[in-house]
């Protein structure tokens, strides 16, 4: 036996408190290795169907703020798989979802995914199927479609260290009945949140925050929802104000002497 072997044996006694020993581990081995499988990285043999995925192939865009800030949508999960290489997922929620037919209950899984950077990018998808793996596959597809920006500061007065660890201003959201306010929060706070939002935030990149939210928080969807609408309040701001906050105003001033110095020369 190897030392990995151990480490599976391991794992499934740990899992099972050592109580069923019957499972050999060349089975665990299997089961744990198979996980493994995903591809990960960006796509080969990739033929983009839409002008955007062309551009990215061709790497006329390089950043995924550019497509963002255009406002079209990504209508191909590569484009994102080849821009954010090092995306990382996580499961939000499973559950079950019941449908009454001739010949009694069908039913299916119900998963919301959550894909995130970890640095101002993340998305929400959900997918439903017969079983909970195609289901989460559908559901980060989806995550990787809906992606959004959300543009990391320092705008806490209490804190003057000029680091991306919060938010550069307060934001609110809301989705069905939840409300939801995002405030800057000094260094060192941590996220001060529930734990859908928590978790939300962290794969966003966010170290510090305050928050305040009612309704029915306990959903997860409409939760996580809430915190991308308020994610898109910056997106939504309008001229000097959005280049101030995501910091795009300085490239923006630095681009003009060079378009205008070129047709002279
Ligand atoms: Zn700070």
């Amino acid at each position: 036996m190897f030392a990995r072997d151990f480490a599976y044996q391991r794992a499934y006694q740990r899992k099972t408190h050592g109580k069923r020993r019957g499972k050999s581990v060349i089975i665990m081995r299997r089961r744990f290795d198979r996980r493994r499988e995903e591809p990960r990285g960006p796509p080969v043999n990739w033929q983009p169907m839409t002008s955007v995925g062309q551009q990215v192939k061709n790497k006329e865009i390089v950043s995924i703020d550019d497509i963002l800030s255009m406002g079209k949508g990504i209508l191909e999960t590569e484009i994102v798989d080849t821009l954010l290489p090092n995306l990382v997922d996580e499961t939000m929620e499973v559950c079950t979802t019941q449908r009454m037919t001739d010949s009694g209950r069908k039913y299916k899984y119900r998963v919301i995914m959550l894909v995130g950077d970890k640095n101002g990018h993340f998305g929400i998808g959900v997918g439903k199927s017969e079983e909970v793996k195609p289901a989460m596959e559908t559901a980060i597809r989806e995550a990787k479609k809906n992606l959004v920006s959300i543009p990391l500061g320092c705008g806490s007065w209490e804190c003057t260290c000029g680091l991306k660890h919060t938010l550069p201003l307060t934001i609110a959201g809301e989705y069905g009945g939840i409300e939801l306010v995002l405030k800057p929060a000094p260094k060192g706070i941590g996220i001060c949140a529930n734990k859908v939002v928590r978790k939300v935030l962290i794969m966003a990149g966010v170290k510090d925050i305050w928050s305040f939210s009612r309704g029915r928080t306990s959903n997860v969807y409409n939760m996580s929802m809430a915190v991308v609408n308020a994610a898109k309040q910056i997106r939504y701001m309008k001229g000097a104000a959005y280049e101030v906050v995501t910091g795009s105003g300085q490239v923006a001033q630095q681009q003009p002497p060079v378009a205008e110095e070129a047709p002279e020369a």
